[in-house]
């Protein structure tokens, strides 16, 4: 079954549901990944120049012999690296790794308030030249997005978040939506730390799926990009096994409070 895909503000169709690559334990587990997800009809790769991934992303999407169009890829501009003329250089620091002439999706990975313009004039350089199909951000709350937007010429295509009903706000997600920013969940699998969770399981039994499938069906049906990370062949399958049902809007709403501001991050909000 094909992954339904979403259209962003410029036109350009990104899938719902892809791999995020964040933190495996050594380099090839990150290939060997990939391969698995591709295989399971995946088509959306969550990189970052922080992961120190990037070049066997690139290896992995090179040797899958799958059409560089038919695959999305997200990378991310490290705080370290913020500031207009050091976002261009690390921009094509991540080219260089990928080994690729343009990249779907460049994100600011963290909000960073002294570099917050001159970072996204970068990105918009990025976007104008072709190089980036598409421009947006990560960690980024509302009030950061309304600075941003008081210089930005182009607006974000995406806004990557921490999601998950145990950290759902749907003020934000009304906010995005409001203004055509289209959300991508990260941690949707809160790390496990809700896989035993009894109102979870529950509903899990009901639906006869795992607590893990709960969660990235849960992402989904709220028309947010989802990108759980998993490294072994059996879980992406079962994280990818989720179009064949869909959560009733009873049961969606039941899963919409049980916010208690779990996060695997810290809240961009409340940090410096
Ligand atoms: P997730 O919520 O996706 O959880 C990943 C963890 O769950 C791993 O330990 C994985 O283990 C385990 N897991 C996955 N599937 C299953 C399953 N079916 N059964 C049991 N365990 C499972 O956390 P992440 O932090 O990795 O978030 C996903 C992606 O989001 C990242 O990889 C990254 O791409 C992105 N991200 C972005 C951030 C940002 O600041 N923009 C911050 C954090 C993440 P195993 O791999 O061993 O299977």
């Amino acid at each position: 079954m094909d992954i339904p895909s979403t259209k962003l503000n410029n036109g350009v169709e990104m899938p719902l549901l892809g791999l995020g690559v964040y933190a495996p334990n050594h380099h090839t587990e990150v290939q060997q990944a990939i391969e698995w997800a591709l295989e399971a009809g995946c088509r959306l790769i969550d990189t970052a120049a922080a992961y120190g991934n990037e070049r066997e992303v690139g290896d992995a999407v090179r040797a899958s012999g799958i059409p560089r169009s038919d695959i999305f890829i997200t990378t991310k501009v490290w705080n370290d690296d913020q500031g207009y003329n050091r976002t261009l250089r690390a921009f094509n620091r991540s080219l260089e790794r990928l080994r690729l002439d343009t990249i779907d999706l460049y994100l600011i990975h963290w909000p960073v308030k002294q570099f917050r313009h001159e970072t996204w004039k970068a990105l918009e350089k990025i976007y104008r030249d072709g190089r980036a199909r598409a421009i947006g951000l990560s960690n980024h709350y509302p009030a950061h997005i309304d600075e941003l937007l008081t210089e930005a010429e182009i607006k974000p295509a995406v806004n990557q978040i921490e999601f998950s009903p145990y950290c759902y706000l749907p003020d934000v997600v009304n906010y995005c939506r409001a203004k055509s920013i289209q959300l991508q969940g990260y941690a949707p699998l809160v790390r496990g730390l809700k896989r035993t969770e009894p109102r979870l399981m529950a509903l899990s039994e009901k639906y006869s799926k795992s607590t893990y499938q709960m969660l990235v069906r849960w992402s989904m049906q709220h028309g947010v990009v989802t990108i759980p990370k998993s490294v072994h062949r059996d879980r992406i399958y079962e994280n990818f096994d989720i179009l064949n049902f869909s959560i009733s809007e009873e049961d969606m709403a039941e899963m919409d409070t049980y916010y208690d501001n779990t996060r695997i991050a810290d809240d961009p909000r409340t940090i410096p």
